[in-house]
């Protein structure tokens, strides 16, 4: 990822201009302030803005007047208690503003996201960069065979290698196209942009709160997601961790490292603690379930009881 010269000039400008406030900052993510963190080839996130931190979350909680915090400890505990219970308002006074580059087949996925306020690129007004995403050969898979959404084993060197031969001869092939429509016939830019492909780049800037950005990287963090957009949450996951850190280890807790259990699952678990066996006949789970369930607590996905003695993996 490279930034454009003016691109560049505009960055720096902004970081070397600072404003006084009365409002809370963050030191961690002042540092971060109109960075660009690489994300794929030529994609990337960048902080724009920031309110809040997470003595907001406690602020709000607590409706006080003041900065809201006692000490650090209770403060933790407070917003663990509010993410255990999912007492999510609090989390909504904290709003981050970021500026990202991606693909557009990762921006149809990422728009899906509705609770967030998004201003992208008009490729009727501006002309798009000759930019396309290229996978790294790594990341060029087959088809999965058990999750239809996902890929299986990588292709060898010399398939990765046609693969991205194609790739990029189509891209670039498309985005001749494209100038040449607004060159020779001088065609509107609304309509000269229909034959790009998913791969081409846009850009947005996106507003979200803490509560659904979190909701978002639940999702999109998630091994099922898929990586070009996994990738991203990564990104904006590490400035989380910078600008609310403590909400982010109850969500790390709760959240992202929890899970939700069926009646039938907690029934299970139950059972197998006090030491009877399930099977997974009588265990009212279906087979896709009780797979689940036994990945979820690490056990051999294909085991057909549990109890006294479960057969670890
Ligand atoms: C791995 C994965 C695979 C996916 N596959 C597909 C797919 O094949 N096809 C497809 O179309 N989508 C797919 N999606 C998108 C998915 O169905 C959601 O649209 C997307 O993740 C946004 O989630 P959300 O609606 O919870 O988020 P947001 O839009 O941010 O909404 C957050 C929450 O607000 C509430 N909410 C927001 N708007 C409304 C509303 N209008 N009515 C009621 N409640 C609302 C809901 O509680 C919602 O959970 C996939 C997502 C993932 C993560």
């Amino acid at each position: 990822m490279k930034l454009s010269a003016e691109a560049q000039v505009e960055l720096d400008q902004a970081r070397s201009q600072s404003h006084t406030t009365l409002r809370p900052t963050v030191a961690a993510l002042e540092a971060q302030m109109f960075l660009a963190t690489p994300v794929l080839d030529h994609g990337f996130v960048r902080l724009v803005d920031y309110m809040g931190d997470d003595a907001a979350v406690v602020q709000a909680a607590r409706v006080s007047y003041g900065k809201g915090t006692r000490k650090r400890l209770e403060d933790r505990g407070l917003i663990r208690y509010l993410m255990r219970h999912a007492h999510t308002s609090p989390f909504e006074m904290c709003e981050l503003k970021l500026h990202i580059k991606m693909p557009i087949f990762v921006a149809r996925q990422w728009i899906r996201h509705r609770t967030a306020n998004v201003n992208e690129v008009s490729a009727r007004y501006s002309i798009l960069d000759r930019e396309f995403y290229l996978p790294r050969p790594e990341d060029l898979a087959v088809q999965s065979t058990d999750n239809k959404q996902g890929r299986g084993s990588s292709l060898s060197e010399e398939e990765a290698a046609a693969v991205l031969h194609l790739l990029k001869r189509d891209a670039e092939q498309a985005h001749d196209t494209y100038e040449g429509l607004m060159g020779r016939f001088d065609l509107a830019r609304e309509l000269a942009r229909i034959n790009l492909g998913l791969n081409t780049y846009t850009q947005w800037y996106w507003k979200i709160d803490l509560h659904n950005l979190l909701h978002f990287l639940r999702l999109r963090l998630h091994p099922h997601a898929q990586y070009e957009i996994r990738v991203y949450g990564d990104a904006i996951a590490d400035l989380v961790k910078l600008w609310t850190p403590l909400s982010w280890e109850a969500f790390e807790d709760y959240r992202l490292g929890g899970t939700f259990l069926s009646r039938q699952g907690i029934d299970l678990v139950r059972k197998a603690l006090r030491g009877q066996s399930v099977g997974r006949a009588d265990s009212g789970l279906s087979k896709r379930e009780w797979k689940e369930l036994m990945e979820v607590l690490e056990l051999d996905p294909d085991t057909e009881i549990v109890g006294p003695g479960p057969a670890a993996t």
